[in-house]
């Protein structure tokens, strides 16, 4: 098989984290170029734009667009319409509807679209989807509370409408919800804490059900400071299973299942070259639609502004 030649677009701080390293540790695909208004890496082509990447680096095959959502739909369509392969960062969108053409194109064209969720490809989160397969679940709670200031230093997109504010990690915990729990859940109530200088919340009380009434309530908060909490609790008839530090780790009452270190851009990258080898698209929009209901049905709050410094 020919090796998959990839561009990174947006050398922030998840390109720079994650994505390089993972593309290098993985079989079938190599960083060919980056794309970015101000920084490069030395040894890799560089273009400051998508538009000159698409015109001057044809035989690039696909693009991981590591930008912000606000604007990423447009440079997925670009990148599709040059018939490019597209990985997008989570969340997909700064919107849902706005997916819906670039699904449309895809499947029109043969490419394919990943639509990511990093946490997902947590260790422990397959283990914990195995467990609740087959047991009743009585309860869930998600706390999913870190420190703004150390996670997402001065990005100012990330306050700003399509930034999403605390959903930006919550989203984390939601798409491991929908990929643990047996049944799809909804929305029944949410209270969104916005800061009064800011235009996305940093903190929110969510409240969920499913067709039998189970209780799920899901409290995201960006004003943690000391320890950070990234943890599920599910109690089940078999009793308690906890997956916690963001999905690395699972406990069955007292007892350790699941306890790795991260390798989650990795598990991305190999799924990226599965998709692409079958000329598939992976688009589950479900943790971006529940996202989309605490903006529709939440109360807002006011609380203290936000300084960052
Ligand atoms: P970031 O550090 O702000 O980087 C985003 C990059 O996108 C910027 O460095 C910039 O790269 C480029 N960009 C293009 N247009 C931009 C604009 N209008 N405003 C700001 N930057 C723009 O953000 P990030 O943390 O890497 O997050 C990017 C995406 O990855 C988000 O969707 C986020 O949810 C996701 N993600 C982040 C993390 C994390 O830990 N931070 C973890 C998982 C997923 P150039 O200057 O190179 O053009």
């Amino acid at each position: 098989m020919t090796v998959i030649r990839v561009a990174i677009v947006g050398l922030g701080k998840i390109a720079r984290d994650q994505h390089i390293s993972a593309i290098a540790e993985t079989a079938g695909i190599e960083l060919a170029a980056t794309v970015s208004r101000n920084a490069s890496i030395n040894g890799i082509r560089h273009f400051a734009t998508l538009d000159e990447l698409l015109d001057r680096m044809p035989d690039i095959d696909a693009v991981a667009l590591c930008t912000p959502p606000q604007g990423r739909q447009a440079q997925a369509a670009a990148a599709l319409k040059a018939g490019k392969h597209v990985l997008l960062e989570k969340p997909p969108g700064a919107t849902v509807s706005e997916l819906t053409p670039l699904i449309a194109e895809a499947r029109q064209t043969g490419h394919t679209l990943f639509a990511t969720w990093h946490s997902r490809f947590a260790p422990a989160v397959e283990a914990a989807r195995a467990f609740l397969a087959g047991r009743q679940i009585r309860s869930v709670v998600v706390e999913w509370k870190e420190d703004v200031r150390v996670w997402h230093p001065g990005q100012a997109w990330i306050w700003e409408p399509g930034g999403f504010g605390v959903f930006d990690p919550g989203i984390n915990a939601l798409a491991i919800l929908t990929r643990i729990l047996p049944r799809p859940f909804f929305l029944t109530e949410a209270e969104l804490s916005y800061p009064g200088n800011r235009a996305a919340p940093i903190a929110a009380n969510l409240a969920f059900s499913d067709g039998t009434g189970l209780p799920i309530l899901a409290e995201f908060d960006w004003r943690q400071t000391g320890p950070q909490t990234w943890d599920i609790r599910v109690e089940t008839d078999a009793g308690r299973l906890t997956l916690s530090r963001g999905g690395s780790r699972l406990d069955h009452d007292d007892r350790t299942l699941v306890h790795e270190q991260q390798a989650e851009y990795r598990g991305i990258y190999q799924r990226f070259v599965e998709l692409i080898t079958s000329r598939v698209s992976d688009v589950d929009l479900s943790p971006l639609l529940h996202v989309a209901d605490a903006f529709m049905l939440g109360r807002r709050r006011d609380v203290e502004p936000f300084i960052e410094d």
